[in-house]
């Protein structure tokens, strides 16, 4: 099976890597040179909207997917009439516009935080009024690990933000103040069959995830299985195919969606390591056809993102318990170059361990 992706990045490569067991194949699009994925696997060079480049990539693959989520739209339905395209470009539509993807959350009865759309200023002072301070500013699209966003607890926080990110589309949420963040990833095949990984809670720095821990501690079985019948409405509604990640905010009991990703996601890169069937390869699967692995965690794991630069390997592999991920990625401000998982057998071990790891992986911001 040939395997295409549209993106060259560290997800596409661990995509290419947890294929090749499997006898897929991968070929990547992507525009860089020696990309994190096209090191490991075929390569297509050119942009996302060249159509000799998707051309290229189609006559290359069965099969094509995505590993991030800013992809044209266009360019995926493009594709999707020549070779089938997993996940749907719709998820893609939905997920790359906030005001869209909290719309069609609502429309699936998945609660959000209060949401107001803004595309003047007008607008912009009605809806500091209905949804009140503090709130979240944000950018409709592109946004991403904490861009094109802004938190307002002040009148004085209004109006700058007004001045930094006002005259494009925005929309204003409510700030949540959550007890902790979690994120739930769910597999749907081409034959509907749907699998879920356990809830990770995420700890975020300036924005950008710092440390995952899977499963999520003292989340009972409720709630686990609320965010898994949500996920399942979010597959079934787009006739999803592939990996998709919900990101949630848990207040108390509740749990509110903050947003999707309809890929492979960083907060489930413990699943190498600490489960039956990693996301990569259960990614693979579902867009090749071939029946889903189980998801279930094998022991406890925390994962660690590296942003800007590596440790050096020998100090990481020092720690026994910890399994190294370098993404061939030179170094730069606020890149992922790599990541480490560390396991414990039991939730005891994990709490027990999680200080001493914490202080070894710190990330300064
Ligand atoms: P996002 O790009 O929407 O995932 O936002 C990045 C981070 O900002 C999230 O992981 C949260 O830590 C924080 N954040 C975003 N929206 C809200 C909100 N409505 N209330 C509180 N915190 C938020």
């Amino acid at each position: 099976m040939r395997l295409g992706i549209l993106g060259g990045g560290q997800l596409g490569r661990m995509i290419a890597l947890a294929g090749y067991p499997l006898g897929v194949t991968s070929t990547v699009l992507e525009p860089a040179a020696g990309s994190s994925a096209a090191q490991v696997c075929g390569h297509v060079a050119g942009e996302f909207d060249s159509y000799q480049a998707l051309y290229e990539l189609a006559k290359a693959s069965d099969v094509v997917t995505f590993e991030f989520e800013n992809v044209p739209v266009e360019s995926a339905r493009w594709l999707a009439e020549r070779v089938p395209v997993f996940p749907p470009p719709r998820a893609l539509k939905v997920s790359q516009e906030r005001l869209a993807e909290k719309e069609f959350f609502t429309s699936l009865g998945i609660p959000t935080p209060p949401f107001a759309a803004i595309e003047d200023e007008s607008d912009f002072r009605a809806s500091l009024t209905e949804i009140g301070l503090p709130s979240v500013l944000k950018t409709r699209r592109f946004g991403y690990d904490g861009k094109g966003q802004a938190v307002l607890r002040t009148q004085a926080d209004a109006d700058a933000a007004w001045q930094k990110l006002g005259g494009r589309p925005l929309i204003l949420e409510g700030f949540v103040p959550f007890d902790r963040e979690l994120s739930l990833l769910a597999v749907r095949g081409r034959d509907g069959q749907i699998v879920t990984y356990p809830l990770i809670e995420n700890t975020h720095i300036g924005g950008i995830l710092h440390r995952s821990i899977s499963p999520a501690p003292d989340t009972g079985e409720e709630l686990t299985e609320r965010a898994a019948e949500y996920a399942s409405r979010v597959l079934s509604e787009l006739n999803y195919v592939g990996v998709l990640c919900i990101e949630w905010f848990q207040e108390g009991p509740r749990l509110l969606a903050n947003e999707m990703a309809p890929r492979v996601h960083n907060s489930g890169h413990w699943t190498i390591e600490g489960a039956l069937t990693s996301q990569f390869e259960n990614h693979a699967r579902a867009v090749c056809g071939l029946p889903l692995g189980k998801p279930d965690a094998v022991g406890f794991s925390a994962m660690y993102n590296f942003i800007g630069s590596t440790p050096p390997a020998a100090e990481v592999l020092h720690n026994p318990d910890a399994k190294l991920h370098l993404y061939g990625k030179g170094p730069r401000p606020n890149r992922k170059v790599g990541h480490v998982t560390l396991r414990a057998g039991s939730a005891e071990e994990l709490a027990e361990k999680l200080p001493e790891w914490d202080r070894a992986f710190e990330r300064k911001e």
